[in-house]
């Protein structure tokens, strides 16, 4: 059992939904494996007092933003907060005995105050667990974020990431996941729909009123007064405001809602067009996340202006204070069909990262494995895949978001002649820590005499049942993710075979959305292929030596005519390498074309990229930072006695390599 301690605050509204978020993704992905626990030290070590202090503070930001902002800069610039540790003695003890009874793995803070006590409590001695700091805040980051120690700081972005490291802050250290936002950013439900305004649908308003509560009656009836505008108002817990809300809306009930405190801001993100909110943490990141562009109506000074700072670098949106400001701001975004929206939103989703949370659970799981966390004296830092950095001076993602991925993408199954089951694959390939699988079963043109023979054998995908296929692969794609952290795509083997290896084409398509008809010609099938954002990859391109091989030539002896049109080419399949496509200087990968489980000792594909299959497609058609290697298994022959019929079956399979040549 994993154990993962999550401090978090009340202060501010970032650090308790972080603290949420990530636990629940933890939960999501570890099942029974993990137990995590949220600890707010303020509120159980000072009750009534930190109440009291937590309403000073909403005050404060609201009233006297000039004051707050005097506090922010004290704590930012000076060591206020190491010279007064000792006053929080009540904290320090509660926390010493979470840490020493509850022997956590990994001990997770999303607001900074914690690791100056965790200092505290383990000066001069080595801490038994992994420290992790989840940095709320973007872009104007106060330096109680990272003054006192942490092995790992996570934080929002790129823009914030470099700050950090300006600062002194490691590379190595700072991991660049995005907030961590609800896990229904990244899974949204299929009804979820935006209106569509370049075909003349309304415009749809979500207006959050959190604080400025003054402005609102006037923002408001100011809004109405756009007969077509739908209006979503979100006043919290406050009954006066509802109220008042409900007053001045009275006669446009068709086209105005108002709602009280929601867990349903997912979707509310995703189903308006424009949001008006306060710059707060967490608002702005989900805003991010649900790619919806933000009308900013109050900046708190201090750790609020980096937020509004992010959506103004991305452009996405405005500042718009007065109410006035902000009905200007929405007229001129929904005017000519929504273009400026439109613009806001397309520019607010290449900033957008909905799985965070998920990103920062799997990250946190990999680290709670209590043999990762090495006693050194003065704290640790666990090892790490080194970086190549040198090897890939061309890289465009930052290089922290990169990882060494071990991918196969020509692989088939029992829906055509394959030995194991779709769901077999995801475990066997999951077993063995493979980053990206992708299943492609033989489809034959069922306009060729051989493959109208060939469909009568089952050795191919049967015609009708390609849907099957590809529903039973979507079927088994959250489980290998959520499993094993293996993306799963689905593909498809294009057979098109003649009486000679010259008129034979292989043609693979990479992680395809949906089925192609076998029997359009190869340029359409590519065509089709890439509308789908998928790959044409020429598989077994040139002459087999080994003896099951059967010779595809047709694109090679017509490259002049496909190699624009394919993506990569298999430079080595199985156990084959095919030489003139490196000479060629041809894009390449490699795959195992396996069958059986022990075709898994075989040629892969080695990718640094981002891991996401969107920058696997990409890297590989780049043709950058690609790499292949020859995978030997030696893993298996542990714990046999605890394998079940079905794995001691494909052990047994495994252990017979090497495979005779003849077989
Ligand atoms: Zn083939
Ligand atoms: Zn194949």
């Amino acid at each position: 059992m994993k154990r993962i301690l999550i401090f978090t605050a009340g202060f501010g509204e970032g650090h308790n939904t972080a603290a949420r978020n990530v636990r629940d993704a933890i939960e999501f992905l570890g099942e029974d494996d993990a137990q995590v626990d949220i600890v707010d030290l303020f509120d159980s070590c000072y009750g009534r007092f930190n109440e009291l202090m937590r309403q000073a503070y909403i005050t404060a930001i609201n009233r006297t933003p000039k004051l707050w902002q005097g506090i922010y800069n004290l704590l930012d610039n000076t060591h206020l907060v190491e010279a007064n540790i000792d006053s929080l003695v009540r904290m320090k003890k509660a926390m010493e005995e979470l840490l020493i009874e509850g022997q956590p793995d990994v001990v997770i803070s999303t607001y900074p105050i914690y690791n100056f006590l965790i200092d505290e409590i383990y000066k001069g001695r080595p801490r038994h667990f992994a420290q992790i700091t989840v940095v709320t805040d973007s872009i104007s980051v106060n330096s109680l974020w990272y003054r006192a120690a942490s092995d790992y700081y996570l934080v929002p972005n790129d823009d914030t990431a470099h700050v950090l490291a300006e600062a002194g802050v490691e590379a190595a250290q700072i991991k660049v996941f995005g907030f961590p936002v609800q896990l229904e950013f990244a899974r949204p439900s299929d009804d979820y729909r935006l209106p569509d305004l370049a075909r003349g649908d309304s415009p749809r308003l979500l207006y959050l009123i959190n604080s400025g509560k003054k402005k609102a009656p006037s923002v408001i009836e100011k809004l109405l007064e756009h007969e077509n505008w739908e209006l979503t108002i979100a006043v919290g817990r406050d009954d006066k405001l509802r109220q008042l809300a409900v007053k001045i809306t009275a006669g446009c009930d068709d086209r105005v809602r108002i709602i009280g405190w929601t867990n349903q801001m997912p979707k509310l993100m995703m189903t308006h067009h424009l949001l008006i909110t306060k710059a707060g943490g967490a608002t702005v990141q989900e805003a991010i996340a649900g790619k919806i562009p933000l009308l900013i109506n109050q900046v708190v000074p201090g750790q609020e202006e980096g937020n509004y700072e992010l959506i103004r670098r991305a452009n996405a949106g405005a500042l718009a204070e007065k109410p006035k400001e902000i009905i200007t701001w929405a007229e001129r975004a929904f005017e000519n069909s929504g273009q400026l929206c439109q613009t806001w939103r397309q520019n607010i989703t290449t900033i957008s990262r909905p799985d965070s949370a998920l990103q920062i659970a799997r990250f946190i799981l990999d680290l709670a494995v209590p043999t990762n966390v090495p006693a050194t004296p003065g704290g640790i830092l666990h090892t790490q895949q080194a970086t190549p950095t040198a090897l890939h001076p061309h890289s465009d993602a930052p290089a922290h978001q990169r990882r060494l991925l071990l991918c196969d993408l020509h692989t088939h199954t029992t829906f055509s002649d394959g030995k194991l089951t779709i769901s077999e694959m995801v475990d066997f390939y999951g077993q063995r820590g493979f980053d990206a699988l992708c299943i492609t079963d033989h489809l034959c043109d069922p306009k060729r005499l051989l493959g109208k023979l060939v469909n009568l054998t089952g050795l191919v995908i049967p015609p009708g049942e390609l849907d099957d296929y590809f529903a039973a692969i979507e079927k088994e794609k959250n489980r290998a993710w959520k499993k094993y952290g293996l993306i799963l795509m689905s593909g498809v083997e294009f057979n098109k075979d003649g009486y000679t290896p010259k008129t034979s084409t292989h043609l693979l398509g990479i992680d395809l959305k949906k089925p192609i008809n076998p029997a359009l010609d190869l340029k359409e099938i590519i065509g089709e292929i890439h509308a789908q954002g998928a790959l044409a990859v020429a598989s077994h391109p040139h002459k087999m030596r080994s003896i099951w091989g059967k010779d595809t030539l047709y694109l090679w002896e017509h490259q002049d005519e496909f190699a624009p049109l394919i993506d990569a080419w298999e430079i080595a399949n199985r156990d084959d390498i095919f030489n003139p496509v490196g000479l060629k200087r041809l894009p390449f990968i490699a795959n195992s074309d396996l069958h059986k489980p022990k075709h898994i000792h075989s040629w892969k594909t080695l990718l640094w990229c981002e891991k996401e299959s969107e920058a696997i497609k990409e890297c590989i058609r780049i043709n950058r930072d690609v790499s292949i290697t020859l995978y030997r298994d030696h893993r298996f022959g542990y714990g046999i006695d605890a394998a079940s019929a079905a794995e001691k079956k494909v052990v047994s399979d495994v252990l017979s390599f090497p495979e005779p040549a003849a077989a």
